[in-house]
């Protein structure tokens, strides 16, 4: 039989603090790799096209592309042939200043709930970043990723967690040494391995997610045991009551009225 046991260790979550606007981009073809002129397949260079960052190079990963686009490329025949087949794709990007104030510690718990909580929208994205930092890679990063990755960690929470953990990329590769207790630490800047570490943390802690009961919200929030909580926060639950009550004085009010008609 196996023996379980339980290895502390750190986790840390470090805001850069960056100034972030959206443009638009474009895609200039294949990667070249470092210096040997070989071409990697699995990147594209891609370009900021306007705005303050206009001319700024980044990197985009094949599986960033809308799947057409994405095929197309596998079977392109020339290596010219991408920036053609990818001329339709300008896609939204946040491109970060390159001046980032001064990193300091933040509780990635509460990052990950104003994440669940944002609105999917350029501006909710942008106030997002601002507060909490880079999101995945680099300084340029493609809106409908950020988007996206909000979608699916609203559905992950819910899932069972056995299902989550089997599919994340495992963690422990981030651990570092260090030389006091608890002697090892993963530490990050980026928003979105945050995410994952917390949720990972969450789930191996036997954490349970619900979905929020106000149609309208439906926001997971963290089941505290013993509660039986419907709503993510007071204000939901506020509104739903709010709602319910409107709508029998609605309902007394006109059968109120029938019977008036009636006598009259
Ligand atoms: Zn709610």
């Amino acid at each position: 039989m196996a023996r379980i046991f339980t290895v502390p260790a750190a986790f840390e979550f470090v805001t850069t603090k960056s100034e972030w606007t959206v443009a638009t981009a474009r895609i200039l073809g294949w990667r070249e790799r470092d210096g040997d002129g070989v071409l990697d397949d699995e990147h594209l260079k891609a370009e900021v096209s306007d705005g303050p960052f206009a001319g700024r190079v980044f990197q985009l990963q094949l599986q960033q592309l809308p799947e057409d686009i994405w095929d197309r490329c596998l079977t392109a025949g020339e290596p010219e042939d991408i920036e053609n087949i990818c001329s339709g794709f300008t896609p939204l990007v946040l491109v970060a200043d390159k001046h980032p104030r001064p990193s300091r510690n933040a509780d990635a718990w509460q990052m990950r709930d104003e994440f669940i909580r944002m609105k999917p929208t350029v501006d909710d994205v942008i106030k997002f970043l601002d507060k909490w930092g880079r999101w995945k890679s680099s300084d340029t990063e493609l809106l409908d990723d950020v988007i996206r990755a909000r979608a699916r960690l609203r559905n992950e929470l819910l899932l069972p967690p056995e299902q989550w953990l089997r599919r994340v990329p495992w963690f422990m590769g981030h651990m570092s040494r260090i030389h006091s207790y608890p002697y090892s630490k993963i530490r990050t800047e980026k928003c979105e391995f945050a995410i994952t570490m917390a949720t990972a943390i969450d789930f191996l802690n036997d954490v349970k997610f619900k979905k929020c009961a106000r149609p309208d919200c439906n926001n997971p929030f963290e089941v505290k045991s013993g509660h039986g909580q419907q709503f993510c926060v007071q204000y939901c639950g506020h509104l739903v009551s709010m709602k319910r009550n409107r709508a029998k004085a609605k309902k007394a009010r006109e059968s109120g009225k029938t019977r008036f008609r009636k006598e009259g």
